[in-house]
Formats: structure tokens, sequence, C-alpha cells
């Protein structure tokens, strides 16, 4: 049997967006994407990028040198807005902006969205009518778990499944006493044991099960500014784990790899294994 893939991913937006101020801070959006596609390129692997419509707006080069080397660019909104601040209406200007500008940068017929900061919920799940109508096949936006942010408990287990006409791809989780964490996303996979991260993986796979991770460019970034990052309520704590480790984000990449799962792109997923029925679950 084939090795069940690593859904990796790259949440391409620019964090000044997000940060009140933001402006004045420096701008890291290419030279913290950059890593990525050389660790990519190492392992002749093709992932997904979600990128904002911002980004792709500002840079269409960025995004077409993504797209030229064989990346999947999907949409993660035009301006990071979560979906419980939006309605449909809002939902649907945002992305016939985030269209254009994917347009613009020679990218036509994108299949998959990401909502930001996970804010696919039980209360938000209108959305996916949305996505339907737009043309959109899948989606990856759903932490299935209680969380400090968005999180969506009731939707079941961490598994793809369709939900209103569109594939879900939520994150995977590993479960803790009292907590289940995405271990392969973000904030997640850099503070979390790097010994944990590396079991749960493995634990996924040995079941046939894919691993869905995401990353940011900030991720790895040890040269940002320091400022107090949004949606943490202003948490020292919070903060001080939002810069944690952002230097073993590329060598706990290297260490997955080792372990055999191929990177594989979400709509090739979606169409290879979801649409095919052949996914393990
Ligand atoms: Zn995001």
């Amino acid at each position: 049997m084939a090795c069940a893939p690593f859904l990796f991913s790259v949440d391409l937006e620019d964090i000044r967006q997000l940060v009140p101020g933001g402006e004045r801070l420096q701008d890291r959006v290419e030279a913290t994407t950059r890593p990525y596609l050389e660790f990519l390129r190492r392992y002749e692997a093709r992932c997904t990028f979600f990128a904002t419509g911002d980004v792709a707006r500002r840079y269409p080069e960025l995004i077409a040198q993504i797209a030229a080397e064989g990346h999947e660019i999907a949409c993660h909104s035009d301006r990071h807005i979560p979906l419980d601040r939006m309605d449909a209406a809002a939902l649907r200007e945002d992305l016939e902006r985030c269209k254009k500008a994917y347009s613009r940068a020679g990218v036509e017929n994108v299949v998959g969205f990401r909502a930001p900061m996970g804010s696919m919920t039980g209360e938000t799940a209108w959305a996916y009518d949305v996505l339907r109508d737009f043309g959109f096949r899948y989606s990856a936006s759903v932490l299935a778990a209680r969380s400090p942010l968005y999180g969506w408990p009731e939707f079941g287990p961490d598994l793809p499944r369709r939900h209103r006409g569109v594939w879900e791809i939520p994150a995977s989780l590993t479960h803790l006493p009292g907590l289940s964490v995405p271990f392969a996303g973000g904030v997640y996979f850099r503070v979390l044991p790097g010994l944990l991260v590396e079991r749960s993986f493995r634990r996924r796979l040995a079941r046939g099960l894919p691993v869905v991770g995401y990353i940011h460019p900030y991720d790895l970034d040890t040269e940002e500014e320091r400022f107090p990052y949004p949606e943490i309520n202003g948490s020292r704590v919070g903060n001080w784990l939002m810069y944690r480790n952002r230097g073993l984000v590329i060598p706990r990449l290297d260490r997955l790899m080792n372990m055999g799962a191929p990177i594989v792109r979400y709509a090739d997923y979606v169409s290879g294994s979801l649409e095919a029925g052949t996914a393990g679950a």
C-alpha cells in the first residue's frame, strides 16, 4: 500500500496586515517564503500555498514563481478576515477580489480554500455554500477540537469528509490529556516537543491516514522585529510562544521527510484519493 501523504501547506499571508501599525514593520514576505521553496526543491516536492489575495496583489511575481515551480495556489481569503466577521455577501466580495488578484498573477482555476485562523465552525458553516457556488472543491479550514481561537469539536474525527458539497480536510490532531492540538500546524509544530510531533506523525501514517499540516512564512523568521502578535489577547506567554523555536522549523520538516511520507498537493489528494474513494479512513 502506498504511504499516506503529508499534506504540508504554507499559509502565505503578510503578518503586517494583521498587526495595528504593521505598515511600519519590515517587509519579510519574500525572504521568509524562500526557505520553504528551497526545502520543497530539495525533496522535489510540490505542495499547496494558501495565499491571501492581498499577497497575490502585492507580490504577483512571487505567486507566479511558486506556481511555476509546480505548487498549487489556493485561497486564504483576500485580507485574512475570519469568517465570523463576515456574512455570505462579504465573503463573496472577498473571494471575487482574490480571484482577480490570482488572475493578475497568472493563476486561474483555484479550487481550494482555507479560512483565516481556522475560522470554519458550526456557526460559520454557511460559508460552504458560498465556496461551492464559487467552484471550490475543497476547504482545509477546520480545527476539529476545542481551541483558544476557533475550533469545531462537533465536526467529528479529524478526517476529510464532504460537507455541503465541498470536501473539508481538517488539520491533523494529536490528543494530549484534556487537549487536542494540530501537531503539524504553525506554533504547535514549533513548540511541542520534537519527539511528540514525530511520534504523532508516525502513528497517523501507520494507520494509513494523511497528515494535514500548515505553516506560515513568519514561523521560520528568526529576524522578525518583536511586536505584540494579533489574536492572542495580549498574552505574554502567547507572544513568547509566537517567537519560540523558529530556527527549528526547517530541521523539523527535514526529520519528517525522512519518514518517507510524500508531500502531495491538496488538489491532487482530492482528485486522486478522496474523489476516487481510495483515501484511508
Ligand atoms: Zn492565515
